[in-house]
């Protein structure tokens, strides 16, 4: 079962639809145009739709020819990112400012190619449910989906996932038993301290010094207080403080982020910074508070999930062609939250070898085309596989 030939000659066509999502992207949320787009072709294959999932979301579910209530879902993002395209092809974005950095675009393209596939011959028991969500890119279009209800009102089994990859090769798959991308928490602290004269600095409780002492301070999180074999990040990504050359202030704030593929772990990151910060604070004679907003947990694979992914993508692409277990990413997925919910797998399609200022939200990115009938015909195999006909 290599890749499928009915899918490889409908190429040029997803190449269309692709370019057409590229020239008129949407921000997180707003995917209007892009909702009615998906709609519209999947009522045109015989789909069932259902809208208004987080608002713009779109859900297909295509019966199979076996009767059975078994049922999976596959999922793609729909949304772009505030980046103005640096690119002059013929299917740049026409919205300064908005573009598809990040292969979007050739996620939906894919998930529509192998749903006309599958309306058209529905070799597969149960039903496939193709879930195009807003919002990944932030917002987390994919749980506010599972908040509303998606997988109440459509009990999938599993659920599967797919992201292009740059810096693989094209023709390749990354899999992971367990997490493929990091949990991403952000944090805000404040110190506040006493402001005064520059020249009187002894009547002053000084938030600059408390500040850099933490920036230095929370270095040592990652460095000293994780175990090197558990991999995390702390960056600090904002400071501000002052106002003028003559005067201590008497505020000082600090943003960051931090990554990590352990929830154990993130408990405990969460909790040394918000020890750190107070006693750092109280070292310099200021107080301090850290905020924390709760981003995307891990995306963790389900190893026999994984497994079956993986013979699947070998059996489209060739033996060989499965990497299992690459170094995971740093970055977060809002199908984190869809694989809490059930057990499934989130792979990397690789996506070639671009120069460093073409791959993922980078201005000059754009999504491979090659890739359309190889992750289609991933998505096809995948039903056939997971829904297999007695
Ligand atoms: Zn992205
Ligand atoms: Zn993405």
């Amino acid at each position: 079962m290599p890749i499928y030939n009915a899918i490889m000659q409908a190429s040029a066509e997803m190449r269309e639809w692709r370019h057409y999502l590229h020239a008129h992207p949407e921000l997180g949320f707003e995917e209007h145009n892009t909702a009615r787009f998906v709609a519209e072709k999947l009522k045109e294959f015989g789909i069932e739709v259902h809208q208004g999932f987080a608002g713009t979301g779109v859900v297909g579910v295509i019966r199979g020819k076996g009767n059975s209530k078994r049922m999976i879902g596959l999922r793609a993002d729909m949304d772009a990112l505030p980046i103005l395209e640096a690119s002059t092809h013929n299917h740049k974005s026409k919205k300064d400012g908005v573009m598809h950095a990040c292969g979007h675009d050739g996620h939906t393209a894919m998930l529509l190619g192998a749903a006309r596939y599958l309306a058209e011959t529905r070799n597969f028991d149960g039903a496939v449910v193709l879930i195009f969500q807003p919002a990944e890119e932030g917002g987390g279009g994919g749980k506010v989906m599972l908040d509303e209800g998606l997988f109440d009102k459509f009990p999938v089994e599993s659920v599967w996932g797919m992201h292009n990859w740059p810096g693989l090769d094209v023709g390749r798959v990354g899999i992971h038993h367990g997490a493929a991308m990091a949990a991403a928490d952000v944090f805000d602290i404040r110190i506040e301290g006493r402001g005064g004269h520059a020249a009187m600095p002894h009547e002053t409780a000084d938030p600059i010094i408390a500040a850099g002492a933490l920036i230095q301070g929370l270095q040592s999180v990652v460095s000293r207080r994780v175990n090197p074999l558990d991999a995390a990040v702390v960056s600090i990504t904002q400071c501000h403080s002052g106002f003028t050359h003559n005067v201590i202030p008497s505020a000082a704030t600090l943003q960051g982020s931090v990554r990590y593929f352990n929830t154990e772990i993130g408990k405990e990151i969460h909790q040394t910074i918000a020890e750190m910060t107070d006693e750092v604070a109280k070292a310099h004679r200021c107080k301090a508070e850290c905020k924390w907003e709760i981003g995307y947990p891990p995306t963790t694979n389900d190893s026999e999930a994984a497994n079956r992914a993986a013979n699947t993508a070998a059996e489209v692409l060739g033996a060989g062609s499965v990497k299992m277990n690459p170094p995971p990413s740093m970055a977060a997925e809002d199908f984190a939250y869809m694989l809490k919910a059930r057990p499934g797998a989130y792979i990397w399609l690789g996506a070639g070898h671009p120069q460093a200022n073409a791959t993922l939200h980078n201005p000059n990115y754009d999504f491979n085309d090659e890739l359309l009938p190889l992750g289609a015909s991933y998505w096809a195999a995948l039903t056939e596989r997971e829904l297999a006909l007695e």
